[in-house]
């Protein structure tokens, strides 16, 4: 299998008029509890597209905890790499998403960064396909990149909004593939070795290797909810790729599955392999 490791969310959407400002009030439209976490969501969309998928993680012994591994289950996720922790509770993120699909988060980590080296069960990973990374302790990440390498296992990773404030260096130092958007790519560290893909919204996506760089234009659709995209994005990009596909092919699955999780509310919203046929032939 594909094995994502890192967070595993239970969301709360919040639907407002306007993202909140200071010294004044948003009006709530609505709100709905699903699932989401970055490792969760990329792991669920690659199950979606029929690619056998794997989570490492960390949940509470929480009510929101076993809906959220329910959740994994029910998509068809293997959740023997899914941690109860009993430290604390399982990460929640109300998404505010406003009338124009923009979205703010406010959140707290849970036991998402609960996860330390020494836990991850190499075998697991040496055992992989491949295996993608999201946010997390960056120990824990490089650990797994390292295995995961020295196995010749594939490595990609998504360091996510946070990449400036953490020193992934042991991880970068592994990676094959890396995600991110243009703001993120900034933080990146300059001389690294990997192909990165840089998202960019309506505006699709960009791989840039050593060779150069290939733009692919983004699908218009309606929006309605972004969060989630890029981690459908990645999944899409990963699926194509495992499968053998060129890079043109890899932008264009990704770009699809990314505006086709943007048609619908929640954080794991990424297509069927049947819809994303049809989308792709349209
Ligand atoms: P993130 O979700 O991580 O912030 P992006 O906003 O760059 O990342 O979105 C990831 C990908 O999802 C984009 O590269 C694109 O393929 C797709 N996508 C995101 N927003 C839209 C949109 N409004 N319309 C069409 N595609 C989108």
């Amino acid at each position: 299998p594909v094995l994502a490791a890192g967070h595993v969310n239970c969301d709360v959407i919040v639907r407002v008029d306007r993202l909140p400002e200071p010294d004044a009030e948003s009006a709530i439209r609505s709100f709905d509890r699903s699932c989401g976490g970055s490792a969760a969501n990329v792991a669920v969309s690659l199950s979606r597209l029929s690619v056998p998928a794997g989570i490492v993680g960390s949940v509470g012994t929480d009510e929101a905890g076993a809906r959220a591994a329910a959740t994994l289950e029910r998509e068809g996720v293997s959740t023997a790499g899914l941690r109860e922790a009993p430290e604390g509770p399982t990460a929640v993120k109300h998404v505010l998403v406003d009338d124009r699909g923009e979205v703010a988060l406010l959140g707290t980590d849970g036991v998402n960064e609960a996860i330390e080296p020494g836990d991850v069960d190499p075998e697991r990973v040496r055992r992989a396909g491949h295996v993608h990374l999201t946010s997390q302790r960056p120990a824990t990440a490089a650990r797994i990149a390292r295995v995961a390498s020295e196995a010749g296992v594939g490595v990609s990773f998504d360091p996510g909004r946070r990449v400036g404030e953490r020193t992934y260096d042991g991880v970068f130092a592994h990676v094959d593939t890396v995600f991110a958007t243009a703001r993120e790519a900034e933080s990146l560290p300059e001389d690294g070795d990997y192909a990165l893909v840089v998202t960019d919204g309506a505006d699709g996506a960009e791989l840039r290797t050593a060779e150069g760089r290939r733009h692919h234009p983004g699908f218009a659709v309606d929006t309605v909810d972004t969060t989630g995209a890029g981690d459908a994005f990645a999944a899409g990009f990963l699926a194509a790729t495992l499968e053998g596909a060129c890079e043109k092919r890899a932008l264009a699955y990704g770009n699809a599955c990314g505006a086709m999780a943007t048609t619908s509310e929640g954080a794991q919203t990424g297509p069927d392999r049947a819809r994303l046929e049809r989308f792709l032939d349209a």
